[in-house]
């Protein structure tokens, strides 16, 4: 609509976020056009700050505003324990749990050769180099239980045994049991089938 362009460029852009259609997005454009400007300032300040200070850790790959996250500087954590999830969102679904005591390493994706996404576009040399450096003893597997989550499961598997075949101590490999729902993502699971899944893990 002509004379209109500022609206329109909002519902556009509002369009583009994940599960707003075109029905949520004007609705949202023309609240914000209501509300105070003090309000739609702090909501822009929040977007802009959120990019400016948000980054992943230099360890682990999880988001963080300081580098190494909280998790992996925080003293009470078995550093020995690293819990393998896909995305930055499965930390705070595993924290959530408050059942998990040792660390995280995202893998940034998972391994999908349909979508061109191989080894090097993961975090896998990374979390390689922390098992065989840092005295790992334990691996969760906490990738999502479907083709792929399984499939890159499968192919850390073989990839840790092979990269510590000569450490004195044979590094326990572990997957989430199962109660999670197949084809489910582990960051839309609840609180219980997720502390459970972690409690009755089980060794590849
Ligand atoms: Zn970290």
């Amino acid at each position: 609509m002509k004379g209109l362009e500022s609206l329109f460029k909002l519902i556009d852009e509002l369009r583009k976020l994940p599960g707003v259609g075109r029905k949520t997005a004007e609705r949202l454009a023309f609240y914000l056009l209501k509300s105070q400007r003090g309000e739609v300032e702090a909501l822009a300040r929040a977007i802009i700050e959120l990019k400016d200070k948000v980054r992943l850790c230099s360890t682990c790959s999880s988001i963080t505003e300081t580098d190494p996250c909280n998790i992996c500087s925080d003293k009470n954590r078995e550093k020995n324990t690293l819990c393998v999830v896909e995305e930055p969102h499965d930390v705070f679904a595993i924290e959530r749990t408050k059942e998990y005591k040792g660390c995280y390493h995202v893998l940034m994706g998972v391994l999908s050769p349909l979508d061109g996404v191989g080894p090097s576009d993961l975090k896998i040399e990374e979390l390689l180099k922390r098992v065989r450096d840092n005295g790992v003893k334990e691996v969760i597997m906490a990738t999502n239980p479907n083709l792929e989550g399984e499939a890159t499961a499968m192919y850390l598997q073989k990839q840790i045994d092979a990269a510590t075949v000569s450490a004195e101590e044979k590094i326990l490999i572990t997957r989430l049991a199962h109660g999670l729902p197949v084809g489910a993502d582990i960051e839309y699971a609840d609180e219980v089938t997720l502390s459970r899944a972690l409690e009755g893990r089980r060794k590849y």
